[in-house]
This record gives C-alpha cells, sequence and structure tokens, in this order.
C-alpha cells in the first residue's frame, strides 16, 4: 500500500495547530444536519486530536459554491450538528486562510475545536493554487487528512496542503485504506468480486481493473444482462447495453488471459411490469420471452455463487445483483449478502462492500454491521475499485 503516518506518529500536539480536513458535506433538512454519520466518522480523530491537547482546525467543503462565498454554503450551518456529535462547543471560523482564519484560531486554547469555513468559497481550492495551499498552510502547524470520501480530488485542502506540512492519516482513513488494502492492494486469495448495478457504462473500468486483481468476478444486476447478451442470450426487453457488447467480448477476453473466472446468472427472475411484486417466472436465462425483463439472479445462480463465496478468502462488493428497491427483486442481493456476511463472522472471509446503492441494499438486509469494513466514499470508493490514484492518499504517502 506504500506506507503513510497515523496518528501514532504525530508526536507531541500540546498546543499545536492541527489543520483536519473532515467530512462535513452532510445532507441538511430545513437549516439542520439531517444525517450525521459523516460527522460521527470524524469523531475518533478529533477527541483523539482534542483530548491530547491540540487546537483542532476542522478543514471541509459544504456543497458546490464554485469558488464564491455563499451564505446557503457556509459551515456555519453544521456547527451546532457538529457540536451535538461532540458533546462539546465547536467554535466557528469565518474563513480557512489569511487574516480572517488566523485571528479566529488565535484566540483558541488547546483541547479547543474549530469548523473553518468552506474550502470552497476560494477558487484556489478546486484548482489546488499553490497560493492557496500556501495560504492553508500557515493556519497551522500539522496536517491530517480524515476525510477519505474527498481523496480521489487534487485539491488545496486534500493535495496541495500535505506537501507544505507534516501531514498524517487520520484514524477514519487509516481504517478506509487499511480495508481497502486488505481487499485489493494485498488480498488473502481466492478473491471474489461482485459488480452489479444497472449499467456497464458506468462501471467499465471497474470491471476491467478487477478482470486483473481477483480470482472471480461475480456479474450481477442490469450489466449481467449486457453481459449475458454478448454470450448470444436473448435478454427480451431487460436493461441492455447492446452497443458495449464489444466491451463485454474486451472483458471476456482479458479475464480469460488473467485467470479470472466470471461468473453470470444462469437462471433469473423476470417480469413484464417493473412494479413492486408484479407477476414473476423464475427462468433459465435462455427462456427470457421477447417482453419480459430480467430484474434480478435466480435462486440456482445465487446458491452457486454463495459456493464460490464459500472458497474465497476476501469479497470486494459494489453494485445489487438485482433492482433491490423492488420487491422482489432484492432477494438474489439480500441472499448472497447473507452468505457473505455469515463466512465475514466465522473468519473465513474478509468482506468488503462500497457504493451508494449497494450501502443501502446493505442495511436492508441487516448486514451492513457483519461485513469487515462498508465504504460510504461514494466516487473516491469506486475509483479506488478503478484503480486509479488516490491525490489525497498518494499525498500522505510522498
Ligand atoms: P452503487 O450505487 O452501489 O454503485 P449502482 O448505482 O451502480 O450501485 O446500481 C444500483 C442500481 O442498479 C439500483 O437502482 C438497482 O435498481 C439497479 N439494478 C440492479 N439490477 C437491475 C436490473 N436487473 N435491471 C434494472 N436495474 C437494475
Ligand atoms: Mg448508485
Amino acid at each position: 500500500m506504500g506506507s503513510f503516518k497515523t496518528l501514532d506518529d504525530i508526536g507531541d500536539v500540546t498546543g499545536k495547530k492541527v489543520l483536519v480536513r473532515v467530512d462535513l458535506n452532510v445532507p441538511m433538512s430545513d437549516g439542520a444536519v439531517a444525517d450525521d454519520t459523516r460527522i460521527r466518522a470524524a469523531m475518533p480523530t478529533i477527541r483523539e486530536l482534542s483530548d491530547k491537547g491540540a487546537i483542532v482546525l476542522l478543514l471541509a467543503h459544504f456543497g458546490r459554491p464554485k469558488g464564491a462565498k455563499n451564505p446557503t454554503q457556509s459551515l456555519s450551518l453544521v456547527i451546532d450538528g457538529v457540536a451535538d456529535v461532540l458533546g462539546h462547543s465547536v467554535m466557528f471560523i469565518p474563513d480557512c486562510i489569511g487574516d480572517g482564519a488566523k485571528a479566529g484560531v488565535a484566540v483558541l486554547a488547546g483541547g479547543d475545536v474549530a469548523v473553518l469555513e468552506n474550502t470552497r468559497f476560494h477558487p484556489g481550492e478546486e484548482k489546488n493554487d499553490p497560493a492557496f495551499a500556501d495560504a492553508l498552510a500557515e493556519v497551522g502547524d500539522l496536517y491530517v487528512n480524515d476525510a477519505f470520501s474527498a481523496a480521489h480530488r487534487a485539491h488545496g485542502s486534500t493535495e496541495g496542503i500535505a506537501h507544505r506540512l507534516p501531514a498524517f492519516a487520520g484514524r477514519a482513513m487509516e481504517a478506509e485504506l487499511k480495508a481497502l488494502d486488505a481487499a485489493l492492494g494485498n488480498p488473502a486469495h481466492p478473491v471474489a468480486a461482485v459488480v452489479g448495478g444497472a449499467k456497464v457504462s458506468t462501471k467499465i473500468d471497474v470491471l476491467q481493473n478487477l478482470v486483473g486483481q481477483v480470482d472471480h468476478l461475480i456479474i450481477g444486476g442490469g450489466m449481467a444482462n449486457t453481459f449475458l447478451a454478448a454470450r448470444g442470450v436473448d435478454v427480451g426487453k431487460s436493461l441492455c447495453e447492446h452497443d458495449l457488447v464489444e466491451t463485454a467480448n474486451a472483458i471476456f477476453d482479458a479475464a480469460d488471459k488473467a485467470g479470472c473466472t466470471i461468473h453470470l446468472p444462469y437462471d433469473v427472475v423476470v417480469a413484464k411490469e417493473f412494479a413492486p411484486n408484479p407477476p414473476t417466472r423464475t427462468v433459465n436465462v435462455h427462456e427470457v420471452a421477447a417482453d419480459e425483463m430480467i430484474l434480478d439472479v435466480g435462486p440456482a445462480a445465487v446458491e452457486a455463487l454463495a459456493d464460490v463465496l464459500k472458497n474465497c478468502r476476501t469479497l470486494v462488493w459494489n453494485g445489487p445483483l438485482g433492482a433491490f428497491e423492488t420487491p422482489p427483486f432484492d432477494a438474489a442481493t439480500v441472499a448472497l449478502a447473507k452468505t457473505a456476511a455469515a463466512l465475514t463472522r466465522e473468519g473465513s472471509l474478509i468482506s468488503v462492500a462500497g457504493g451508494g446503492d449497494t450501502v443501502a441494499a446493505l442495511h436492508h438486509a441487516g448486514v451492513a454491521d457483519d461485513f469487515t469494513f462498508v465504504s460510504t466514499a461514494g466516487g473516491a470508493f469506486l475509483e479506488w475499485m478503478e484503480g486509479k490514484p488516490l491525490p489525497g492518499v498518494d499525498a500522505l504517502k510522498a
């Protein structure tokens, strides 16, 4: 994985100004924080530094103000939410650079926690402008990045600043990187990947990267239809990207060369309409009628996939196997997720999952807590699955 420093390496922080990049891009409703998951994720790092006497200065973006001040995207709106989770007061500093920031920081004492205004109010943030990164670095003595979810972007507060101050991974970042390393960086083989979701087109890079890394690639969801079509299956009215059949064939070829077994469903659940609890049929993939849609993987295939997982040591999962929001097309996703959870509890499988709908599906199956690690990082998780470098992480290793 390449080595990075953590809070274990940070040394004495008493009275030091520590700039901590966190994810405070929380959903709001009626002017209040609607979901504090991201705030809670940053707490171990914030508490640890505060308890050790650091002046904790939180850096974050909020919304997309595109380089200009916008009161509706001020981080002052999340102060109460942060204070609620922390259990004591939090200061707000109305700028993240310059005299406005420095004056606010000057009145703080060791142990204090403050939120600095939205980094994206400055155009230099998203441009990763060296002058902006210099100005950020002037506000603190040390830098901690605890926002894996922003690490796929080379911005001033995620990348530039890490080259200007001693830089460390926070606890949430550390946990995420360790889990991802155990899943794809340096995994125990055999490794299985489940890739599902609606479309091949959104996950071509994921599939191409995975065939070179994993021993078993399980393809489900709408995107399996394109692979089935490439194999000559008539998928009827199913969601299918016929223009990507060549891409699917290239992925089959790459898998062959790399010794990766691709698993496609051989039975499927079909319906004539996409609505809750319509009449359905469970059929062999060669028996889909012209007016039917494939909406889930069938039970026989799920059983075979469970056997694949039983023989694997590592699982990485992105994308549901079926249209899981609409019953009964959640059945395959729920069943395979439960198998993965049970194997994880038994200690025979390391399971790492991510993706907005995937996380929702695992919660729906009631097994999110049983997986070894569930990433809520969204775009950064997907770029990691694509094998792309993550600038915010690489800067910590430099
Ligand atoms: P994630 O957010 O975890 O990365 P995606 O956004 O790629 O996952 O895919 C999730 C979507 O794929 C869900 O909305 C689900 O309904 C849809 N989906 C899965 N299987 C099918 C299918 N057979 N036909 C149509 N849509 C599907
Ligand atoms: Mg999604």
